[in-house]
């Protein structure tokens, strides 16, 4: 019999009406001749409500109290919707984290899934009951309950499908399906046929919150399709499966709209401080965003990056220890800053997306004052005020809101579930960390070459110029990194082709003539070390593994690149190889 799960956000079970609605859901896909798994939310605002009620009594409440707090949400919901099920004729049953078996390890308010039993929820499925599961929480080898962190219902629900190896995972929410940017921000955004999970996850990591991220990770690694869809009405909603909607280079965008920048400046800038650094902030499960760290100039480099802005105060105070413990000069932050990228796979083949983005931004006299790109997204930080009208300037420059031409629609079926999960043969029952990195590969670049400019006006418009006039010379650019450096001038940094350095250089130069800014910087030759996999940076440990592995060989590291699925570094060449083999050494067990 065909397994179907369906989840219901918030807003969809807000109310005791609105819960009977998701309850005929469940029973249209019971009459249909499935067996139903529905996982659910709290009721609207609760958790929220619940986290105040906590911080009325202390700013600091347990991490274990809190998860015993936050799970009541879910269990009031899970018990309405059997009670409603039952009232309309139907058998079914409730069932906690810890009922179902959502075992997590121990790290509360961020738990993740280590394993699943299956066979409670079975044994009810073949008793002939819908099953009602509780989101968002698991419980730790001690019993005590945990919970995922905000928005984590989607993660179990993706999760369940995966281990139930349910033939249609339904999220159902307050809107009709993923849309190319927030469409409460963007009227103009257009709802997606299809999306990639790489797509989706790095969208979902960079703010747009319709889906947990982690839940994609899920759906990634065990080929589960998810269909994201309105609780409201029966519209087809959007697909999230391993092929983008089209070649397009750009997807879809998102906002993070409370984003602290934090600069440590005058850093020693020797192989280890990076490290020291970024293991501190990961040991606060703090995730990082935008590493820039500035090429070295008289022995000190600055560090920059990007945080959610309630993380700020904690990772100021990580900052000023280690500033201390390294001897950097100073902290420097900035509050009410805003990401805005764009995401695509199609990126990785068309060149050219940057510096239209920039443009579009420049048109609109908003001035960027921080960028960085991986191979499928590009983002930039602007001031709060200037967001919106980022990300409408640039939707529109890439016609987001126009269904695209070629589509690579898969056929719908009832059978949803995917032929090619990344790994295989993952027995999933037997997992015993089913959220764990996994590592496709880690690779040495060492075509690439690194152009710095390390002193331009800091003004709308800059990068826009640098990287058109760079394209019109016909040359293709992979990495760029820009970060405000001292007293307001900016430094940008770019890689191209080793081939193409010359050529490169001859435009910037001109452009620094043109600028009156200092004469760029170079290396002919860089390396460029990548690991890339699934879950890189919500494991908020991975980049501080890199960083100490390089480190331990005495390896100074450069530029740093990060998304969802790669992280990039850059060393000098001759300690290319010795990395790549220090990092195939550190990673063997993680490695598909
Ligand atoms: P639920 O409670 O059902 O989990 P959420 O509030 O977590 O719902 O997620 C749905 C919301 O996500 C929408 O109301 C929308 O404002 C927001 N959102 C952000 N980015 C997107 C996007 N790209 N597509 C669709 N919705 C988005
Ligand atoms: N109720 C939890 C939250 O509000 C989990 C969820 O809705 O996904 O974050
Ligand atoms: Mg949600």
């Amino acid at each position: 019999m065909p397994l179907i799960v369906q989840k219901f956000g918030g807003t969809s079970v807000a109310d005791t009406q609105k819960i009977l609605g998701a309850a005929r859901k469940a029973i249209r896909a019971a009459q249909a001749g499935n067996q139903v798994v529905v996982v659910v939310s709290a009721m609207g605002k609760t958790t929220d409500h619940l986290v105040s009620l906590a911080k009325e009594i202390t700013d600091r409440p347990s991490h274990r109290e809190m998860d015993m707090l936050l799970s009541s949400g879910e269990q009031v919901t899970i018990a309405l919707m059997a009670i409603a099920l039952e009232s309309l004729g139907y058998k079914a049953v409730s069932m906690t984290g810890a009922q179902i078996g959502i075992k997590t390890d121990s790290s509360h308010t961020k738990a993740r899934i280590r394993s699943i039993s299956t066979d409670s929820m079975r044994q009810a499925l073949d008793a002939g009951k819908i099953v009602i599961a509780a989101g968002f929480q698991g419980i730790d080898d001690k019993g005590n309950i945990t919970t995922l962190g905000r928005g984590g219902s989607d993660t179990s629900a993706v999760a369940l499908a995966a281990v139930l190896e349910a033939d249609a995972c339904e999220i159902y929410t307050d809107v009709d399906g993923v849309y190319t940017t927030d469409p409460r921000l963007l009227a103009e955004a257009r709802k997606v046929m299809q999306i990639s999970y790489d797509e989706m996850l790095e969208l979902a990591s960079l703010g747009a919150g319709v889906m947990h991220s982690r839940s994609i990770e899920f759906a990634k690694k065990f080929g589960v399709t998810v269909h994201v869809r309105s609780s409201f009405t029966d519209t087809p909603g959007s697909l999230i499966v391993a092929t983008p909607e089209s070649n397009n280079a750009v997807a879809g965008m998102a906002i993070a709209k409370n984003e602290a920048r934090l600069t440590l400046v005058g850093v020693p800038d020797k192989p280890g401080n990076a490290m020291r650094l970024f293991a501190r902030i990961a040991e606060a499960k703090i995730a990082t965003d935008m590493i820039v760290q500035n090429i070295g100039r008289e022995g000190r480099t600055d560090i920059s990056f990007t945080v959610p802005g309630n993380d700020l105060t904690a990772t100021l105070d990580v900052l000023r220890t280690v500033s201390e413990e390294i001897g950097a000069e100073r902290v420097d932050f900035q509050e009410d800053v805003a990401k805005v990228s764009v995401v695509g796979l199609g990126m990785e083949k068309q060149a050219g997306v940057a510096e239209k983005m920039f443009r579009a931004v420049s048109q609109k006299m908003i001035n960027i004052s921080m960028i960085t790109t991986s191979e499928i997204k590009i983002s930039t930080l602007v001031s709060w005020e200037d967001a919106l009208e980022t990300l409408r300037a640039v939707h529109s420059v890439f016609r987001l809101e126009k269904a695209p031409s070629q589509l690579n629609l898969p056929e719908l079926s009832v059978k949803q579930k995917q032929a090619n999960p990344i790994k295989p043969e993952l027995d999933v029952a037997r997992l015993s960390g089913m959220e764990e990195i996994l590592i496709e590969a880690i690779h040495l670049d060492q075509s690439q070459a690194r152009v710095t400019m390390p002193n331009v006006p800091d003004k709308p418009g800059i990068a826009a110029e640098m990287f058109e006039r760079i394209a019109e010379a016909g040359i293709v650019v992979d990495m760029i990194v820009q970060s405000c450096g001292r007293n307001g001038r900016a430094i940008i940094t770019y890689t191209v082709p080793r081939t193409m350095l010359d050529t490169a250089l001859g435009v910037t130069k001109k452009l620094a003539d043109e600028w009156k800014s200092e004469e760029p910087l170079y290396n002919s030759t860089i390396a460029i070390l990548s690991v890339r996999g699934t879950g890189l940076r919500s494991h908020t440990g991975l980049a501080y593994r890199m960083f100490k592995t390089l480190a331990d060989g005495g390896i100074n590291v450069n530029v740093i690149s990060t998304s969802e699925r790669n992280i990039s570094i850059t060393v000098n060449n001759d300690q290319g190889e010795q990395g790549l083999q220090l990092l195939k050494k550190e990673f063997a067990n993680e490695m598909i």
